[in-house]
């Protein structure tokens, strides 16, 4: 036998047409002294719940020969228990489902729910990996457009989004509450006139931030009974300090959960990730300790920002988007040479940041007092 490969196709024409000039997810991980573009929590996991995670995973080692529970059935109990704790709506653990992220929860909705010949749809600007989500499977994007003529920039028009609804008739809708990277939350009954107008849709709310909302926010948890086509997605990369875990979740429906197992990976869940998720939950009140915090650290990312002249959005999440930079760019890259890693979002004129502990957020707020009035809209440079 020759050793010669056969010359075939180049491996640049086998790609899939559809993905063709597409462009991955690549937030920058950058090491530098202030990361604030991913919106983790800042703190480190405390020591004792650190000591439980490692007790967890050593117990769990010796049958890692075997594959993991399928059905992840008592981390579905732990995250059921929490989600009712915290929402006042008994969730059982038939309604939880789980994966690493929420985005392969919503992966798991696009393939059973979405596929190829359907549209899924968006009111932008929302979380990027919504659309990059959708066409992974095949399916058409739709970019909604958030705003009535003459409304607040970001704020969701209801008789707007209807319309686009009843028009473009997709399979999946994401609504994204507190939405990144704005930081505004939902109205209910945005979601409830969602729902509504997209009778053939499974109806996604994204609710990644919902520990940071400000009081008084109401979760669509309250919205689930009576409604098979809505689930309400959740993540441990957040408010639990914990995105190198990779758990995400939602709850929905039992019968809505059903079409997910159709989809997902055999054991896609590691039993260490289960055993660590399971033991965060046992510590939740440690790990959620510092949302008070960062929440406080939000607020006064909005209070300067005002106070320096810039356009900061009221936040919902642990985030803050701001507005009235001359070119977001140079400001992006004026900030990292001072050792501030903040996101571009593609929106003009805007920069989105995270709230950090206090020492990274004041870093942040001097570096970019240093170089404002320079980087403000409409002073000259
Ligand atoms: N939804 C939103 C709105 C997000 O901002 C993120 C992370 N940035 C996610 C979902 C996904 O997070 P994870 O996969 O870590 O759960």
């Amino acid at each position: 036998m020759s050793a010669q490969a056969v010359a075939g196709a180049r491996i640049g024409d086998l790609l899939r047409p559809d993905l063709v000039g597409r462009v991955p997810y690549g937030a920058p991980q950058l090491d530098v002294p202030v990361r604030l573009n991913t919106n983790e929590s800042s703190y480190a996991v405390p020591t004792t719940v650190v000591d439980e995670i490692v007790a967890a995973v050593a117990e769990i080692a010796p049958t890692l020969n075997r594959y993991p529970d399928r059905d992840f059935t008592a981390l579905r109990g732990g995250l059921a228990a929490y989600l009712s704790s915290g929402s006042g709506v008994e969730v059982t653990p038939d309604q939880v489902w789980a994966g690493n992220g929420s985005n392969e929860v919503l992966l798991h909705i696009t393939q059973a729910y979405g596929g190829q010949g359907r549209s899924a749809l968006g009111f932008t600007p929302a979380y990027s990996m919504h659309p990059i989500i959708t066409r992974t499977v095949g399916m058409e994007w739709v970019d909604g457009r958030r705003g009535a003529p003459g409304g607040g920039a970001f704020d969701l028009d209801v008789d707007a989004a209807v319309q686009q609804l009843r028009a473009a008739r997709p399979s999946v809708v994401f609504l994204c509450s507190p939405n990144n990277p704005t930081g505004t939350a939902l109205a209910l009954d945005v979601v409830e006139a969602v729902y509504d107008a997209a009778p053939g849709a499974v109806v996604v709310v994204d609710e990644a931030y919902a520990e940071f909302a400000r009081p008084g926010t109401p979760s669509a948890l309250t919205l689930l009974a009576g409604r098979e086509r809505l689930a309400v997605t959740r993540t441990m990369s957040k408010a639990f300090a914990l995105a190198g875990g990779r758990l995400g979740y939602l709850a929905a429906d039992p019968a809505l959960i059903d079409g997910l197992r159709l989809v997902r990976l055999p054991y896609h869940l590691a039993t260490p990730a289960q055993a660590v998720a399971l033991a965060a939950l046992r510590h939740a009140d440690a790990l959620l300790a510092t949302v008070e915090t960062i929440k406080g650290q939000r607020d006064r990312i909005v209070a300067e920002l005002t106070a320096m002249g810039l356009r900061p959005v009221p936040s919902d999440a642990n985030f803050v988007l701001f507005g009235a930079l001359a070119d977001e760019r140079a400001t992006w890259q004026a900030l990292l040479d001072r050792g501030v890693l903040v996101r571009d979002v593609g929106i003009s004129h805007h920069l989105r940041v995270t709230a950090g502990t206090p020492e990274e957020t004041g870093a942040f707020l001097d570096a970019l007092a240093e170089l404002l009035p320079a980087h403000r809209q409409g002073r000259s440079r």
